[in-house]
């Protein structure tokens, strides 16, 4: 599988546009791989996770068409993640033909969320609303596993903000497995039990994206700093999961808790991962 890292600060973007710390100054000067959008990521050109606001700004500055899409999972519906204006973008309302359904996988929450922020009266489990939206959506829940075309895709718990039920995926194609993992603090009890049931089937990790939100701040709950990003590494690695040679990298990055691609690359090699950032492609 071929991951692209569409974009990689959290909720207010790096720099904050608005902010005048000493990393968004820094980021401003650099330029380059310190400069941040929402996350959001893209794999093969075809599955998409989450269709956040800073998608249009991602397609346009890396030169990535999302003419191949075919498939978005959507991690949860906090609005860094979710702007359903892209799904209208795609569709025959904007003259864009050509295209079959896109398969949308999403929480029961985030679905009702999409349909709420387009004012529509029927959400898109409704047939008439998908066709004319050209959605085939699906409700998903934690603990199953989809077939979503060639990918095998499991969701799990995230433990993020009490009032949703926010989703991180495994997603599998061809023995290769990616574990996408934003937004989470530490990773709950239920979801360590899935991945022990998931080690002892032999399931192998490539490639881990995982939440470093408050990257050198203290510990938090929602998201992690990089103790507790690093001690839910080692946890993995302990399960067996991680292929010798996997590669895990830092994601959903806060300006107000972590320097500048440089720095934190820096940081992050000295602790045994890597930093992701905008237009990062990635072998799983
Ligand atoms: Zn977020
Ligand atoms: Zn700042
Ligand atoms: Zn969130």
């Amino acid at each position: 599988m071929q991951l692209r890292f569409l974009g990689t600060a959290a909720a207010e973007g790096y720099p904050d546009p608005f902010c005048d710390c000493d990393n968004c100054r820094q980021a401003r000067a650099r330029g380059g791989r310190s400069l941040r959008r929402r996350s959001s990521a893209l794999i093969d050109g075809e599955l998409l996770i989450d269709p956040g606001p800073d998608l249009l700004a991602a397609s346009l500055s890396d030169g990535v068409p999302l003419v191949g899409l075919r498939y978005c999972l959507q991690t949860h519906e906090h609005a860094d993640h979710l702007d359903p204006l892209h799904f209208f973008a795609r569709s025959p309302m904007c003259a864009v033909k050509g295209h079959g359904r896109l398969e949308y996988l999403a929480g029961e929450g985030a679905l009702a969320t999409a349909a709420a922020k387009l004012g529509l009266a029927k959400g898109f489990l409704d047939p008439e609303t998908a066709g004319r939206w050209n959605l085939a959506a699906r409700a998903i829940e934690p603990f199953r596993e989809y077939a979503v075309g060639p990918y095998r895709v499991r969701a799990v718990r995230a433990d993020h903000d009490p009032k949703i039920t926010a989703l991180l995926y495994l997603i599998e194609r061809d023995g290769r497995c990616l574990f996408y993992a934003t937004d989470t603090g530490e990773l709950p009890d239920e979801t360590w039990t899935d991945l022990k049931a998931r080690a002892a089937e032999g399931l192998k990790l490539h490639v881990v994206a995982m939440d470093h939100t408050f990257g050198m701040a203290g510990r938090v709950r929602g998201h992690m700093n990089w103790e507790q990003f690093t001690e839910q590494v080692a946890r993995l690695r302990d399960l067996g999961l991680l292929t010798d040679g996997a590669r895990i990298f830092a994601h959903h990055i806060a300006h107000h808790s972590n320097p500048c691609h440089e720095e934190l690359s820096a940081f992050a090699a000295e602790h045994g991962y890597e930093v992701a950032h905008d237009g990062l492609e990635v072998e799983v």
